[in-house]
């Protein structure tokens, strides 16, 4: 479409050519281009809202409130108090590829903005009635546009305050196709809320409103520090389940080619390249999610989606984590612009940056440091938390899990039932994304909008549900006293000071590490399973059978580097039947075994001996560990980095051996090896998990038990 602007003139001649010699190109109308643009720019409400807002950030607006009705099918009003615009470029932004972002080819390669297409307008008002109310607060009036089907309808002065106002009505009234595609309301005002909140996290400093009917669904007045604002969405118990995150690094070099020597003007000092920042919270290691819905990475304050930083964050918790479960995760990179292309896809969500590995290595870095230098405890608080947190001391996977959804206001969600579970308990897991422990809403009272009917749970499309629901980062929901849009919080869910609020979590979250896991005096052991131990901080409980598999699990990972992984002779070989294709999946792992300890060879065409093997791994244990490798191996793909693969298999092979070594739960210990098993623990880089992801120890902290005891 770009191209064809080139090309208007040679066209306009051929046009006079007699009929028969035209060819079968035409350039299409600008309606039916913006239509198109439009497919790409605009596929549901959500989209719509995501462009108006980046248009108001753009405008440098402070507040920006946005109400939807029927999910935005009916109308999503963005209002802003950002520079606004004049008569003239009212008009112009309805035009394609107008735009104030942008002038020259060169401006793509440091791109500032969210926008610089010039395409969203134009293509929003080609498939839904639009009005623009703006003014630059200079001029005598403002000015106010309506524009249908991408047809201006009427233009008119009106007295406005500095700012814009973009509503945006019947999306998709001119294209049926496409408006029998949207989904149910709950689920497109779920896609808006999450995206709301997006920005929101982005801009801690900004004014934040959105409103559904008469409902608030998120409201964030400007606090200082991102932490303050997650506690104001999520709520305290969400805060205490994340880590913080900062570092930064200078760029060696600027990543866009620079021109050669003979070229360079001797005169010009040297660029300076810049800075690489991080900032963000990640999960303690005891969060776990089934989907890759709760991690969030901004680009230079784009929420954007990039297969190289989700694959920095899974290596960054490697082993900290089981390959099944993802970390929730909110990133913010800064970068100089010139670093990051943002102009790859008209959504401008993916991105590409121009020193990929080195952005990648140093957010797995960051991370991964942080976890092992956090250390952090697993801690009972979210256990007997209110019912919308997930307990904290067990993986989401293995844990039943409390329904989790903050009902939308408004939608049949507010009559389901707690203990019933309409979704399964599959779509609840997919349904949980960053808000495991948002502040529960207080109950809604007044007038729920749906009828009796609605609980009837057969009318809900689950997979709506599930869909509306992982697109949802559950903001808590402010309650609401009467329903008549006004925001009546109550002074405790929100105090005044958000920021000594974030303190305070941030404090009692320092303190539960488990850096002092070494001095820890064990009191005694809970039916054979458990260590009991009295710290400082409070009361510990340690799994016995994780915590030897931890110890036991870095410590083959450290004998395997330098080739000294201590193995025994079996009196017996120990003889294995494996099935022929269990056979080729040996002979790729054979080597890896082999340093690891096992002696095996081939004894007969379907039997394996095993003439020795590691240290502590005998009869059951060994053939299982033996079986278990062999299994997990068989589905690595072929086509899997070779280098990535042979780390794969190693920490299978270590996580294995340790499992199947380390001491079993109903196995009495005494004094010694209890003391043996934490000052081994403490001397471990992730004392926090077991290889598989499972918590290894526990904190009751002195804070909860004396408020347990009622003393403070
Ligand atoms: P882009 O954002 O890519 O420039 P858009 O079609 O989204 O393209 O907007 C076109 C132009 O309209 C923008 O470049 C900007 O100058 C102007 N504009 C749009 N929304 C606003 C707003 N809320 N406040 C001020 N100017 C705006
Ligand atoms: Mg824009």
């Amino acid at each position: 479409m770009h191209l064809g602007r080139f090309f208007n003139y040679p066209l306009f001649a051929l046009a006079a050519l007699p009929l028969g010699l035209m060819g079968r190109i035409r350039i299409l109308p600008d309606q039916v281009a913006n239509q198109i643009a439009a497919g790409e720019v605009v596929d549901r409400p959500a989209s719509v809202v995501k462009e108006l807002l980046e248009n108001s950030l753009d405008a440098g607006a402070n507040r920006i409130r946005i109400e939807v009705e029927a999910g935005g099918r009916r109308l999503m009003r963005v209002t802003d108090d950002g520079h606004g615009m004049n008569r003239d470029d009212a008009l112009l932004a309805f035009e394609r590829h107008a735009t104030s972002k942008l002038r020259t080819a060169g401006d793509l390669l440091s791109i500032a903005t969210l926008g610089f297409r010039g395409e969203a307008l134009p293509s929003i008002a080609s498939v839904a009635r639009v009005t623009l109310e703006t003014a630059t607060g200079d001029d005598a009036a403002g000015s106010r546009i309506e524009i249908a089907g991408g047809k201006i309808l009427h233009v008119d002065d009106a007295a406005l305050p500095r700012g814009t106002t973009l509503a945006v009505a019947d999306l998709f009234f001119n294209t049926p196709a496409r408006r029998k595609f949207l989904r149910a309301e709950s689920t497109e005002l779920a896609h808006i809320t999450a995206l709301v909140t997006h920005y929101a996290l982005a801009h801690p400093e900004k004014h934040f409103e959105l409103l559904s009917a008469s409902h608030t669904i998120v409201s964030a007045p400007p606090v200082a520090r991102t932490a303050e604002r997650i506690y104001q969405i999520f709520g305290k118990e969400t805060l205490a389940q994340l880590l913080p995150v900062a570092a930064e690094i200078p760029l060696a070099h600027g990543g866009l080619p620079e021109p050669p020597p003979w070229k360079r003007d001797p005169d010009e000092p040297a660029r300076d390249p810049g800075m690489l920042r991080l900032s963000g919270f990640y999960s303690k290691p005891e969060l776990q999610k089934l989907n890759r819905n709760s991690i969030y990475i901004f680009a230079n304050k784009r929420l954007i989606r990039d297969r190289l930083l989700m694959h920095a964050i899974t290596e960054a918790y490697r082993n900290v984590i089981p390959p099944t479960s993802f970390p929730v995760v909110l990133l913010f990179l800064e970068m100089p612009p010139e670093e990051v292309d943002v102009n790859v896809h008209p959504a401008k969500t993916e991105v590409r940056f121009r020193q990929p590995s080195f952005i990648h290595d140093f957010v797995r870095d960051s991370l991964r440091t942080g976890l092992i230098k956090a250390r952090p405890a697993a801690g009972f608080l979210a256990a007997h938390a209110s019912p919308g947190a997930s307990p904290s001391f067990m993986p989401l996977a293995m844990s039943p899990m409390p329904p989790t959804i903050s009902p939308l206001p408004g939608s049949p969600a507010d009559t389901v039932p707690v203990e019933s579970d309409p979704i399964g308990s599959e779509a609840r897991a997919e349904a949980e994304p960053f808000g495991l422990t948002s502040r529960l809403p207080s109950p809604i009272t007044g007038k729920l909008p749906f009828d009796a009917r609605a609980l009837d749970l057969g009318q809900w499309d689950r997979q709506a549900w599930g869909e509306a629901a992982a697109a949802l980062f559950q903001p808590a929901l402010p309650p609401q006293a009467d329903g008549c849009g006004q925001n009546h919080a109550d002074p405790d869910a929100y105090p005044q000071d958000a920021a000594a609020a974030t303190a305070q979590v941030e404090a009692e979250q320092a303190a539960a590490n488990l850096n002092h896991l070494g001095s820890l005096r064990p009191l005694a052991q809970l039916r054979e399973s458990f260590i009991l131990a009295a710290g400082d901080d409070g009361l510990w409980i340690i799994d016995q059978h994780v915590a030897h598999e931890r110890v036991l699990f870095e410590k083959i990972l450290r004998d395997r580097q330098v080739e000294k992984v201590q193995r025994q002779r079996l009196l017996m070989p120990l003889l294995v039947e494996l099935q022929p294709w269990q056979m080729v999946v040996f002979a790729r792992i054979a080597q890896e075994l082999e340093c690891n300890g096992f002696e095996v060879e081939p004894f007969g065409p379907q039997t394996l001996a095993v003439k020795a093997a590691p240290i502590g791994l005998e009869g059951r244990a060994l053939e299982r560990t033996l079986a278990e490798v062999i299994e997990q191996s068989s589905s690595d793909s072929a086509e899997s980095d070779k280098n990535e693969e042979l780390t794969v298999v190693r920490t299978r092979i270590a996580a294995s051996i340790a499992c199947h070594s380390a001491i079993k739960v109903n196995t009495a210990l005494d004094p010694a090896r209890m003391e043996w098993l934490l000052l081994e623990l403490a001397k471990t880089s992730h004392p926090t998990s077991c290889p598989h992801g499972r918590p290894i120890a526990l904190l009751y902290s002195w804070k909860e038990i004396q408020r347990a005891f009622h003393r403070i």
